[in-house]
This record gives C-alpha cells, structure tokens and sequence, in this order.
C-alpha cells in the first residue's frame, strides 16, 4: 500500500485526491486534509433569498476548456451544468457603457471594437487605431506597461484592467503578463490587434464546447460535494480541521505533523495557498518557503442582495458591469445574477446582485460589516442612481485569496517546481498560486500533480 497526503481539500485538493484514486491500479491510501472545519476552500454555496444554492465566490467555470466540464461529467454532473443566459456586461465610467463585442481579453481584435463605443474618446479610439502600425514593443511582462505601450492608456484602463483585474482580482500594472494566458499569447506578432484577430478564429474553432461558460444548477458547492462523494467511495479519506503545520524527511517518505497528530506518507500534494505551503516546506527547503512567503494576496468581499422588483429599473438587463480603476471608489464589479443565471431568479422576481469590493492596492479586510455595507449601497447609487433597500444581505469575506502573480511568477514557478523534485521527491505543488487561479486551471495542475505522484510512486 502507497500512501499519499494531499493538503488542502480546495478544487485542486480534492481533484488531486480524485485523480490520483480514479487512475491507479495498485492500492493506494490517499488522505485530504483541510484546516478549515468544511472542503470547498475557496468555493461556498449557500442558501440565499429563498433560492437552495446561490454562490458566495466562484459562479462560473470556464467551458471552452476541457478540465472542469470534463471532471463534471465524470462525476455525473454533466446533465446539471447550465450555461448563462447570454445577457450583456458593461463598463461603468459616468453611466454604464456595453462591453464592445469583437475583444481578446480586453485586447481589441479590431478596429470596429472600439470606433463606435462611448467608452472610449475620440483621442483614446485615435491613439488605439495606431497599434497595428506601431514597430515591435520590448518584451515586458507587466499587462499594463505593455498593453498600454500598444493602445495607449484608455483601452488598458477602460477595458484590458476592468477585465482581467476582475477575475484575478488585480491592478494588472503590477500583474505578470505571461500569467494570463489569452493576452500573453497575443505578444507573439508585433500587432496585438492582429494577433487577437486571429486569437478568436482560433479560439471558435478548437473550443471542445459551444458554451463558454458553466456551472452546475446547485452550484459550485455541488462540484465539491460530488469530489468528496467519489474520493470517499475509492477508499479515500478527508479530514477537516485539521491543519498541517510542518512536513520533515522520514526513511523513505515524510511524517506530516498536524494539530494534535502526524500522518506517515510516501508522496504529498501541497494544494494549500502559497502563503500557507510557505512553513510547511521550510524544514524540506528554506529557499522555496522564502520564496513562497514573499509572494503577495489580495483580498475581497462579495455582498450578495436581494432587491426588491419594484427598486429594480426595468432599464437594467444586462449582466452586471466592471469599474475601472480611476473610477473605482471601493465597488470594482457588480454582477446582476438574477439576469445572468436564469436559475437565480427567485418566484417574485427579485433580483440576486453579487457586488465585488477590493482588489490588490484597495484593501477591505478591516471593514466592518456595517460599513462594508454602507460603502457598497452608496457605490450602487452612484453607478445606478438608486438608493436600494435590499430584502436580504449575505457578505461573504474573502481575505488574501487572489494570489498576485507579479512579473516574473512563472520563472518563479519553475524554480520551485525543480526545487522540489530535487531535494523533495514525492512532493509537489498545485493550486491557484501557480499556474492560473481559475477552476479548469486548478483542476488541470491537479490532474499534473497526481500524474507527477503516480510516476513517483511508480502505480
Ligand atoms: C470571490 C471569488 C470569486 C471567484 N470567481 C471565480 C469564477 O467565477 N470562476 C473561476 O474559475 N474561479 C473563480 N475564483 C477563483 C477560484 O475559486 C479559486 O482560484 C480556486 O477555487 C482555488 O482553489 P484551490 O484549491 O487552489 O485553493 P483554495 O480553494 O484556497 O484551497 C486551499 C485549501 O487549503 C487549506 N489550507 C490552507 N492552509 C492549510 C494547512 N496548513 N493545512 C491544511 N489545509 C490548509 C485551506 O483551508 C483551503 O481549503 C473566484 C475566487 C473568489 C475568492
């Protein structure tokens, strides 16, 4: 019998644990451990205004790529997965903009994109126009220094910053432009404009679904459900409240010392968030555990309300909107759930809102619920005009759970990776610190994990 910890029962956790179960042939023992008192991490769905399931972080996953929609089916949840309804988002800068239609990213995949839009000024549409015909830009791996070296200030405020930074929660100035893939692939051709032309084509026609987006109808929350079910039933064990705190060197292993316990182990997968893995690797190698520990984490809230029909401007059909960085005073994205999932529309036509306050550089951790609340009311005014009473109010608190990839992540990465299989082997790393923070990324570098351990092991 092989035996396997795997700490952190997050998305890449559990679907290493999974993983590592589904595809060995020799007995193997895998044990999940979690310091939290649930799985999920960073993933929660709860009850909300009478609706069983609306998210309280991730809602979607994306679809275009195989590795969520793939481990969903695998798990029997692909009858369940549900795709938005296709309404529109929109930028805020003194009244809501549509997000123009032909965009890589943010990045215009042409010249249309942009000339008709009332985001842009005419000189910011005319400084934009210039790009294709602009020599080659060095390379540069912040997103701002060179997005805005190609188009000029507007498009990277206005539209590349709104949109990354509302996934990776950042001030994409100071965010590694190799980390995000779809704009890190557009730095090959000396025109980005031309390169994210030919970006899409490509991306319509290797897309493995029609969908871009998905979710299982129970939510995020039941992807975790069913992971813990399918590791359960292959013999697997997860254990919550129950923290690692330090992994040392044992006769043909490792000992991992928990609160209160230890636990003897052949291989591990460290899928805790980098700042936790830090002390955990110290006593196996000090230079990973200094680099790990350096590494910075933006934090967020997520305010879920119910607003009443009768508050709700009929006007409002879209999906929700961004806030650009000039323009953001504490709300940086608002999401009009009840339009984007026709699921999350409760019988008497409340609207779910989910507003996003916080990102790197614009801290929130310390408020109160109180003024959290307050702050994202007086936010909603001044984007929608309304002072809204809403039915009912969840604030879910997200502290130092967007990893900051800065310029240069990857190489980091590398270092740690090769680190590790040198004067660790049998230990690995995977997790939204790594390699891309969103659930189909998580679930590949855990599906990589688990091939890493099996090698190792030899199963
Ligand atoms: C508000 C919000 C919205 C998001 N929206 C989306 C979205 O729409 N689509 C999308 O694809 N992604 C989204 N994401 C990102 C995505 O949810 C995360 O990147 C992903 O869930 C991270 O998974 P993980 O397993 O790598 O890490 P985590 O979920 O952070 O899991 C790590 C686990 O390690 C445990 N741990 C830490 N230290 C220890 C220790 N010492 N011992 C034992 N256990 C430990 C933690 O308790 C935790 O459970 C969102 C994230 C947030 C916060």
């Amino acid at each position: 019998m092989r035996r396997v910890v795997v700490v952190g029962a997050g998305i890449t956790g559990l679907a290493a644990a999974h993983r590592l179960l589904a595809s060995t042939t020799l007995p193997l023992e895998v044990t999940v451990l979690d310091a939290d008192d649930r799985a999920g991490g960073l993933i929660r769905t709860s009850p909300f205004a009478g609706l069983d399931a609306v998210d309280e972080g991730a809602d979607a996953f994306l679809a275009r790529v195989p590795h969520a929609m793939e481990l969903a089916s695998e798990l029997g949840l692909g009858p369940e997965i549900v795709a938005p309804t296709g309404a529109h988002a929109a930028v805020w800068r003194r009244g809501l903009h549509p997000i123009p239609g032909d965009l890589m990213m943010g990045v215009p995949a042409s010249v249309r994109a942009f000339a008709a839009t009332s985001l842009l000024s005419p000189l910011g549409k005319a400084r934009a126009a210039l790009e294709p015909f602009l020599p080659a830009t060095p390379d540069n791996d912040s997103i701002g220094e060179y997005v805005r070296a190609r188009f000029g200030d507007e498009i990277h405020e206005r539209l590349v910053d709104p949109l990354v930074g509302s996934i990776y929660a950042a001030d994409t100035d100071h965010f590694s432009l190799a980390a995000v893939p779809q704009i890190a692939a557009l730095t090959a051709e000396r025109s980005m404009l031309s390169a994210a032309r030919k970006a899409r084509r490509r991306a319509t026609a290797t897309a493995v679904s029609d969908q871009v987006f998905g979710v299982p109808r129970r939510g995020m929350g039941s992807l975790i459900d069913a992971l813990g079910i399918a590791i359960t039933a292959r013999g697997g064990t997860v254990r919550t409240a129950c923290a690692v705190e330090s992994i040392e060197r044992a006769a043909g292993g490792y000992i991992v010392h928990t609160v209160g316990g230890e636990v003897a182990t052949d291989a591990v997968v460290l899928a805790s968030p980098a700042r936790a893995t830090a002390p955990l690797v110290r006593g196996l190698d000090a230079e990973c555990a200094d680099a790990l520990a350096r590494w910075t984490h933006a934090g967020v809230v997520l305010i879920t309300l119910a607003i009443p029909p009768d508050q709700w401007p009929a006007p409002l059909t879209g999906s929700g909107y961004l806030v650009p960085k000039p323009d953001q005073r504490w709300v940086t994205a608002a999401s009009f759930g009840s339009n984007k999932w026709a699921h999350w529309r409760p019988d008497d036509q409340t609207m779910i809102l989910r507003v996003s306050l916080g990102r790197d550089g614009l801290e929130v951790d310390g408020f109160d619920d109180a003024k959290l609340l307050n702050l994202c009311l007086a936010d909603l005014k001044l984007h929608l005009g309304r002072d809204f009473t809403p039915s009912a109010i969840r604030i879910s608190r997200w502290p130092a759970s967007f990893p900051q990839y800065r310029p240069r992540h990857f190489i980091e990465v590398e270092r740690i990776d090769h680190a590790l299989a040198s004067r660790a082997p049998g230990v690995v790393v995977a997790g939204a610190s790594y390699r891309g923070i969103g659930i189909p990324a998580c679930i590949q570098q855990a599906n990589a994990a688990a091939a890493r351990i099996a090698t190792h092991l030899g199963t």
